[in-house]
């Protein structure tokens, strides 16, 4: 690999930055996974996950990616023939309800325009049609990682509750959880999908489902057939802190110290921090004069934004000069957006100048690329943040203030 002086700016929407505390957290030998010390490990990881889900129900983890905890939700909770509503937000959405078509769900695909978020009303709406609840099972996409739009998932629990529908409510929150407010518990969510490459800082590898007592429930009766995937002898070894096979210990050493480090913040300082990340990256977005591909301010995700290119020029073109002159990999526009839109991921342990490097990168990008835009926005960017200071950085500088008095 040619060198590249000074740190690559990971800026895509995930996998994301992974901070030397956790990669030293990783550092060590493997240790015996039916061993003393891992039950001690196991123990953490699996009370610490329930405070990041805020939750008191049990987060079961797999090695595995995303798209292994999508399908770990669906074998568990769905019968081949049961029915399914889902809403077509953008490219993740899209994949989702692909898988589970190809599991043999009926799937309702509510069709969307990729700039906008489920709307609690149509699904309000649709479910109260559904007297018969034929509708198993309500499918959201948290947070578009393909087009930067955060559906609003308390009022979606509040319009199921609000069609008094027993539908369980299975949301991914894949690029949410760990940067934007989520409580699984509190917002009556039945099974809760990530991975540990985005918010949790962790690189790709592991899988999670939070899952609620209505989602054991379901699971105990339904016949899909299931065995890597199967919650029940993972919630059994679990009870003894151990996994019923070989765990990908390094990563949950990873994980404890990264639950460690959102807790030592406060879980509120981390989603603050993002809000600001996001409004100040938007700023910056509005100045270049570019629009933004989500449209409506109550869904603008703050754990990426995505940008619209100006007509005619190309996205990856733009993305590829970008890379080459300032080593700063930003994210392409994904399936019906491909090549007219990049993504600039704000996600994870991110920080001020983290954002405003990775700002710079992308003006100084367009003006290589001969992208016409109006130069500021990195400033524009600096102004928004210069607004609000981050509750996480006044305690930090208070500590470094207290140092030099003394
Ligand atoms: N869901 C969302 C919202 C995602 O952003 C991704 C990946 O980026 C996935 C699911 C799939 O996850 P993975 O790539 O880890 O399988």
């Amino acid at each position: 690999m040619e060198y590249h002086p000074g740190r690559h700016f990971l800026q895509i929407p995930g996998p994301t930055n992974v901070p030397d505390r956790i990669l030293r957290a990783m550092d060590r030998p493997v240790i015996d996974h039916r061993g003393p010390d891992f039950a001690r490990l196991g123990e953490e990881v699996l009370s610490g996950c329930r405070a990041i889900f805020q939750t008191s129900d049990p987060v079961v983890l797999f090695p595995g990616s995303g798209t292994g905890a999508w399908e770990a939700c669906i074998v568990n909770t769905l019968s081949p023939g049961d029915r399914v509503l889902a809403f077509e937000t953008g490219h993740f959405a899209t994949l989702w309800q692909a898988m589970a078509r190809r599991w043999g769900l009926e799937v309702e695909f509510v069709p969307g325009d990729w700039r906008h978020g489920v709307d609690p009303e149509r699904v309000e709406a649709r479910l109260a049609e559904d007297k018969a609840h034929a509708i198993r099972a309500v499918m959201v996409v948290h947070n578009e990682t393909s087009t930067g739009v955060t559906s609003r998932v308390p009022e979606i629990r509040k319009a199921i509750d609000d069609a008094r529908h027993p539908a369980l409510f299975l949301v991914d929150a894949v690029s949410s959880l760990g940067s934007l407010e989520y409580k699984h518990s509190e917002w009556g969510v039945d099974v809760t999908v990530t991975g540990s490459q985005k918010g949790l800082m962790l690189p790709p590898g592991l899988a999670f489902n939070a899952v609620s007592k209505k989602a054991i429930a379901a699971s105990k009766s339904n016949r899909a057939p299931r065995s890597y995937w199967d919650w029940e002898e993972i919630l059994k070894s679990n009870a003894r802190f151990f996994f019923p096979y070989t765990p990908a210990t390094n990563l949950l050493w990873g994980l404890r110290e990264a639950i460690a480090m959102l807790l030592e913040a406060g879980l509120p300082a981390v989603f603050a921090r993002h809000r600001r990340h996001g409004d100040a990256a938007r700023a910056a977005v509005r100045h270049w004069g570019f629009d933004l591909l989500p449209l409506d301010p109550r869904e603008f995700s703050n754990s990426l934004t995505a940008v619209v290119m100006p007509r005619g020029h190309d996205a990856d073109r733009f993305r590829a000069i970008a890379l080459r002159h300032y080593d700063i990999s930003l994210g392409a526009g994904l399936g019906k957006v491909a090549g007219t839109v990049f993504r600039i991921g704000h996600l994870g342990d991110f920080n001020d100048l983290m954002l405003i490097g990775s700002l710079a990168g992308v003006e100084m990008g367009l003006r290589v690329a001969g992208v016409p835009h109006r130069a500021g926005g990195v400033q524009a960017a600096m102004d928004s943040l210069s607004k609000e200071a981050v509750p996480e950085a006044v305690n930090v500088a208070g500590a470094s203030n207290a140092g030099l008095r003394s």
